[in-house]
């Protein structure tokens, strides 16, 4: 039996960052917001490295306290290995003003933390109600799905997409499009690091390029609790070289490293290795007549840079001026005061990203320039995730002073 319609202003699809910060933002703006979120959680997900500049967003909801009382591992930095070279990025040295040090999370403490947050802030987030249809009229739009009470159907004035690889508007509108990358795939898991007696930094990720392929590289994220986030990122053509479960995969590629295997030997798996494939994923169109896509719903790049999360959290920040606008009455022009500022950080993260795999990124963070040049102040400034600040060159001509740069490597 179908529950009788109840009415929101907005209804937001999905619990994950975008989704519970933007419930957050606009609920704190006195907006009546429904989350409906298809899992239970607390809930596994990839995604546990943040960037300094997502921080700016978890302080303008008022989360920061909330956050820094969790316990989570604090990150400063990031190191890069080729098992040859070594490069330390102390996210202190950049060139944009604001936070120099975020957090290493485990996302089911994480995302619970958020979604707890959003319905303190005044949202209702549901959990177990996955949507399965959204239909826009005239006078509104009907989201209809099912949960523990059975299915539901209810009207909101404006539906946000934040459901992630569920990619709920994008495959129910046709708005899919193909990626910029091709397809790659990950094993990950997580693990009792045993890491207490081996010199290594737990503030900072380390990022191992592959020793005789630069286009393979693993991650290794500590949390704080002694256990990390390990994973490898390969195309499926190397990857159907290695034989075995998932597990097997994940420990052969470990075992082509120096420095890594050596870290990772008395390491021991504490969730099952889990893989994913061709997670990159593009749109057409990020908004439309009463609905907006936030985070990965929308785009997603490749994970080298840990961006996800803060692309998420920028989506949600950016939403909340002009819906809140839109809710009162006004007409917006949410290419201009959405999608254009957004694209802003997404389109530096990628021109990042294809100079990574075309080998010049990895390049220059193993030949940095020199620690005083203000070069190398701007780049780390894109890796602590400003990649919206139009003061650094780095940001707004990517491609061409990447290639600047690079040119002075080699
Ligand atoms: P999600 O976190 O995916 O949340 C979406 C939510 O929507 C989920 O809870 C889901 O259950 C819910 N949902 C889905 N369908 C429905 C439905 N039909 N109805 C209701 N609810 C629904 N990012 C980083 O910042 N740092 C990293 O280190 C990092 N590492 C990564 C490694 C890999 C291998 C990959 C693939 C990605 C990585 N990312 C990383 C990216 C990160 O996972 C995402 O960018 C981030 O989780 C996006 O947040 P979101 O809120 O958009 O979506």
């Amino acid at each position: 039996m179908t529950v009788p319609s109840e009415k929101f202003d907005v209804v937001i699809i999905g619990a994950g960052p975008a989704g519970s910060l933007a419930a957050c933002l606009l609920a704190q703006r006195g907006v009546s917001v429904l989350v409906l979120e298809k899992s239970r959680f607390p809930r596994f997900v990839i995604g546990e490295s943040l960037l300094p500049q997502s921080m700016a967003y978890l302080e303008k909801a008022g989360l920061i306290e909330t956050v820094a009382a969790a316990s989570f591992q604090v990150k400063d930095g990031a190191n890069f290995s080729d098992d040859h070279r070594f490069t330390s990025i102390n996210f202190s040295e950049k060139f944009t003003e604001g936070w120099s040090t975020t957090y290493q999370v485990q996302r089911e403490k994480f995302d619970m933390l958020l979604a707890t947050e959003a319905t303190k802030s005044g949202a209702d987030v549901r959990f177990e109600c996955g949507v399965t249809d959204v239909t826009f009229s005239e006078a509104g739009v009907a989201i209809t799905g099912a949960g523990p009470q059975g299915p539901f159907d209810i009207r909101c004035r404006f539906v946000v997409d934040a459901s992630g690889y569920g990619r709920v508007l994008p495959r129910l509108l046709k708005l899919d499009a193909p990626s910029d990358f091709p397809v790659r795939h990950a094993l990950f898991t997580h693990v009792e690091d045993n890491l207490a007696t081996k010199k290594f930094d737990r503030k900072k990720i380390l990022i191992t390029v592959h020793p005789r392929h630069s286009d393979v590289w693993f991650w290794l994220i500590p949390f704080s609790e002694g256990r990390s986030s390990i994973g490898v990122v390969v195309t499926p053509e190397r990857l159907a070289q290695y034989d075995g479960s998932a597990s097997d995969k994940l420990w052969a590629l470990v075992a082509e490293t120096t420095e890594l295997r050596s870290l990772l030997e008395e390491a021991r798996e504490c969730r099952p290795v889990a893989e994913m494939s061709g997670y990159s994923s593009k749109v057409t169109g990020l908004c439309g007549p009463k609905y907006a896509l936030l985070g990965n719903a929308g785009e997603f790049l490749d994970p080298v840079f840990s961006s996800g999360v803060t692309i998420a959290f920028k989506s949600a920040d950016l939403l909340i001026e002009p819906l809140t606008r839109e809710l009162a009455g006004e007409v917006v022009d949410w290419q201009k005061d959405f999608v254009a500022p957004l694209k802003v950080g997404v389109d530096c993260f990628r021109t990042f990203v294809e100079a990574w795999y075309r080998g010049d990124l990895q390049e220059i963070i193993f030949n940095p320039p020199a620690d005083d040049n203000p070069i190398k102040k701007m780049i780390v400034s894109v890796l602590a995730g400003y990649a919206w600040d139009e003061k650094n060159p780095f940001v707004t001509q990517s491609r061409r002073y990447l290639d600047v740069v690079v040119a002075q490597c080699v």
